[in-house]
């Protein structure tokens, strides 16, 4: 059905109805006497199942483009507290699965990923840590409430966190400094809220991953991000390479930054300032980008043309802030509708195109593998769903130049110099969370203080020049990643070192690459990480070597740019 979205309805999952309903059907799966039978009863639950799944992402939309809104307000705590019971319903549905009399009919005919998928979802859910479950997403919903809540008085003018974003790559140093103080001033008011929750949460989890059998929280958090092909043992050896082979010249690329911006030293409050003539701004408002992206994608491929008409016939797109919306941007799906969307905080920055590649690289993805009937392939792991925004990111690069005009060749040298540069970050979040969880006792200043040392080791060139708050380790309550879904950070990085790649052979044989672009979105969910990136004619970049030799093309291409003209 094509209608737009506002006309999807919306209606609770009804629990007492559904519950029921799935656990027959689980039961006659399981008693079923052929594959075929089998495979109907598959059918029928995964119906079910995409119709939850659908209104858990409308409600989730609706309920961020407006967190004033009440009756999406009490929905999502609704949704908070039915998660979980479907969650633990679904165990029901991977146990009879995979102690399925047919298994091996069933395996050929669907693919061993879905078989994987159950077996580690297995491990992270008994009935015995449901209340658990629920009382996490309430602390989840809480930290995303405490920071959408945020009225930060600047300028003359109340402004949430993304509207004090612009301020950030102001050309006047001492605004920077303002409003990096204005920011560290809102998180350090709220200091004692953020520790609260997050040390609740570090609490929390622990006894989850106790109650389930695991010595702690950080295999269940491997485990709940369907991580069948890499353990923390390898994540670690990868951090290795970054601190070597890219910490160095993220660390270069921050001292080049100073002298472009006629600087003795780089503090943190000129890091977003990449050019003393401004940073590369989109020029024109958020209707004359969005008519940009449509002339873009237009021309780059028939996919992307038809992809992009849908999305803007449906009004699948929520893109500029609001007071009362939540921060940041995601894509997601409404499996019913056969429909991606893309929500996010448009506010006069380069940040607003990303959106259009970025975020549109995921919904590309998404109805690139819409077709799949079994539900868990609609999306791979979250490592591999970058590769497909962050590549789209690069495959836009011949059309900057329609949105940024004279700003084209700014956008990307800082566009590659910031992705560059955040992989030393990615890290350091990754290896924090390991820390917090290998000690879950840690006191809350122990905790700051780990972070500090994280993000001294990574990040060598960072001066947050005196403001107390972030000297005393306070960064890290800004990423939301790290109260709302452990160990996720890790895969930006993995996934910008695969993107990288790409950067480097669309500018070799841009049809090749985007053909194994287009191959990669079509796979979906259906096989793990690194055998997605086999797929697509990318090095694994758990693998030795493969940072140093991805990064090569691009530390000349920055280095082949002179800069300091910009
Ligand atoms: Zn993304």
């Amino acid at each position: 059905m094509m209608r737009k979205f506002k006309d999807i309805p919306y209606e609770r999952p009804d629990a007492t109805k559904l519950e029921p309903r799935l656990k027959a059907l689980i039961e006659r799966f399981g008693a079923a006497s052929s594959p075929q039978e089998q495979d109907g009863l598959m059918a029928e639950i995964n119906t079910i199942r995409r119709q939850v799944d659908s209104m858990f992402a409308l409600c989730q939309i609706r309920h961020t483009v407006d967190t004033t809104n009440d009756f999406y307000d009490k929905e999502n705590e609704a949704c908070d507290t039915l998660q979980p019971v479907f969650e633990g319903i679904q165990t029901e549905y991977y146990r009879a699965l995979l102690g399925s009399r047919f298994r091996h009919e069933l395996e050929a005919k669907w693919g061993a990923q879905l078989f994987r998928k159950a077996e580690l979802q297995m491990k992270t859910f008994k009935p015995e840590v449901l209340e658990d479950l629920q009382a996490e997403n309430r602390l989840s919903s809480e930290y995303v409430k405490l920071k959408a809540g945020a009225k930060i008085l600047f300028e003359g003018q109340e402004r949430n966190l993304p509207q004090m974003d612009p301020f950030f790559e102001s050309t006047d140093r001492a605004m920077r400094r303002r409003a990096q103080e204005a920011i560290s001033g809102f998180y350090a008011a709220h200091g004692e809220d953020f520790d609260r929750i997050y040390d609740k949460l570090v609490k929390l989890r622990h006894g989850i991953a106790l109650k389930l059998g695991f010595p702690n929280f950080v295999p269940l958090a491997y485990a709940r991000l369907a991580r069948s092909d890499y353990d923390a043992r390898m994540v670690a050896n990868y951090r290795k390479q970054v601190l070597e082979s890219i910490v160095p010249l993220a660390s270069a690329l921050k001292r080049r930054q100073a002298l472009r911006l006629g600087l003795p030293a780089l503090k943190f409050h000129d890091e977003g300032l990449d050019f003393l003539t401004g940073n590369a701004t989109p020029k024109g408002d958020s209707t004359w980008i969005v008519e940009r992206a449509r002339q873009m994608y237009a021309e780059m491929s028939p996919e992307t043309d038809e992809f992009f008409t849908l999305m803007r016939e449906r009004e699948l797109m929520d893109l500029e802030t609001r007071k009362g919306k939540a921060g940041g941007g995601y894509c997601t799906f409404i499996a019913t509708e056969g429909a991606p969307f893309i929500f996010s905080n448009f506010n006069g920055t380069s940040g607003d195109v990303d959106v259009l590649t970025h975020e549109a690289g995921h919904a590309f993805q998404c109805l690139r593998s819409a077709g799949y009937e079994v539900p868990e392939y609609n999306w791979p792991t979250l490592e591999a769903c970058e590769i497909h925004s962050m590549s789209m990111e690069f495959f836009a690069w011949p059309w900057m130049g329609k949105f940024f005009g004279p700003d084209e060749d700014k956008y990307k040298f800082a566009h590659l110099a910031g992705a560059l540069t955040f992989i030393p970050y990615g890290v350091a979040v990754d290896e924090f969370q390991h820390w917090v969880y290998e000690n879950p006792a840690a006191a809350v200043a122990e905790r700051r203080a780990a972070w500090r040392g994280t993000e001294r080791k990574y990040l060598p060139h960072r001066d947050f020049d005196g403001d107390t708050f972030l000297e005393n380790g306070g960064y890290w309550f800004r990423q939301g990643h790290i109260f709302e879904s452990p160990f996720y950070y890790i895969d930006y990085t993995l996934a910008q070192v695969c993107a990288f790649e790409f950067w480097g052979r669309s500018r070799q044989d841009r049809a090749a690459a985007w053909t194994d672009y287009l191959k990669l979105c079509g796979l979906g969910g259906s096989l793990p990480f690194t055998a997605l990136v086999r797929e697509a004619g990318l090095h694994d970049p758990f693998a030795d070597g493969t940072i140093g030799r991805t990064l090569a093309p691009i530390e000349q291409w920055l280095g082949s740019i002179d800069d300091r003209r910009m």
